[in-house]
């Protein structure tokens, strides 16, 4: 076998296959080929293949076009307009592999065609190569939106959510928080506990300003070295405080044992708090600005604490 980039592949686990086709024989040919080096799961209807899509959660899906009540065509219209199906590759196996057909096939988001009868080591070649992408492509995604330590959503993805997010504030006029945080007297946490120490302490803050957020919009974000950003969209400030506070004492409560730090024994953090009301001129910066100045409040006060202005 040549010698292929595997970023992403699983370690843990074998890649899991599906397959759907109204023929059982055609389903045993594919099983015999994939077994072995994939977890393989079967449906013999389009109804029950897309059951056993949203229940096993497969890396690739291997499809029978013509099958009695729902055809594959509808099969992965619908796979693809789910939330889970835009990037797991559909590869149709039909007998019907006209021009106009894989046309077609390819409309409905297939990534590929496979035409019957095949032999079961070009299954096997196609398979590997699609997976091959497809877990090329989650790792590349995943390393270009999240921040490597922590799992939160990095600095870039946060801006590009923002600006997102800022635009619909601007259209419905709606308020919007942002909460600038920095780990206090992280240097001697460094200095006294090592660097390992602290990037183990870096993750767990992480996790406890995550578990602050409480709505599907609100967003953690590492923003760089010892500080993060939350987004808090139609929040006001009256709303955001008490966010700000949850998170404060989320870190206190993990009660990891600072002794150099000047405010608490333990691991705590400062907050800075801005909110705005979308479409009063100002910009994602100008909230960024605004929560940097009352870190900086936070911080001058005595640390372990948060601030705000409002705008
Ligand atoms: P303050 O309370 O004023 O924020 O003081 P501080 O010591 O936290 O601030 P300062 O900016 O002086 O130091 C930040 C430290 O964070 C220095 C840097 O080595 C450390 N740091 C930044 N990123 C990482 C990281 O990824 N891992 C570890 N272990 N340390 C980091
Ligand atoms: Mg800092
Ligand atoms: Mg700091």
């Amino acid at each position: 076998m040549n010698q292929q980039p595997t970023w992403g592949w699983p370690t843990d686990r074998l890649p899991r296959v599906l397959v759907v086709d109204d023929q059982a024989i055609n389903i045993r040919v594919a099983f015999e080929a994939l077994r072995g080096d994939h977890e393989v799961f079967m449906a013999t209807s389009g109804e029950q293949g897309l059951q056993v899509f949203r229940d096993a959660r497969p890396d690739l899906v291997l499809l029978d076009v013509v099958m009695p009540g729902m055809d594959g065509h509808e099969v992965c219209s619908q796979i693809k307009a789910g939330p889970d199906g835009a990037d797991v590759p559909v590869i149709f196996i039909t007998g019907h592999d006209s021009d106009q057909a894989q046309v077609q096939g390819l409309g409905h988001g297939a990534v590929d065609f496979i035409a019957k009868p095949f032999h079961p080591e070009v299954l096997r070649a196609r398979v590997r190569n699609h997976l091959l992408l497809k877990f090329q492509t989650d790792y590349l995604r995943s390393a270009a939106l999240y921040d490597g330590l922590t799992g939160l959503a990095n600095r870039r993805h946060f801006e590009e959510v923002f600006a997102g997010r800022w635009r619909a504030a601007e259209r419905n006029a709606q308020p919007c928080a942002v909460l600038m945080i920095d780990v206090d007297h992280f240097k001697q946490y460094n200095d006294c506990y090592g660097h390992q120490a602290g990037d183990e302490c870096l993750r767990q803050v992480a996790g406890a300003i995550g578990k602050a957020l409480m709505r599907p919009m609100d967003l953690a974000a590492r923003y760089g070295g010892e500080e993060f950003v939350c987004l808090l969209p139609e929040t006001s400030l009256p709303n955001a405080g008490p966010v700000a506070e949850r998170l404060l004492c989320n870190v206190r409560e993990l009660a990891v044992p600072h002794a150099a730090s000047g405010a608490a024994p333990v691991v705590t953090v400062s907050v800075g708090i801005a909110t705005s009301l979308g479409g009063s001129g100002r910009a994602p910066q100008d909230l960024l600005a605004d929560a940097d100045a009352q870190l900086y409040r936070a911080k001058a006060a005595g640390r372990n604490r948060a601030c705000a202005a409002s705008a």
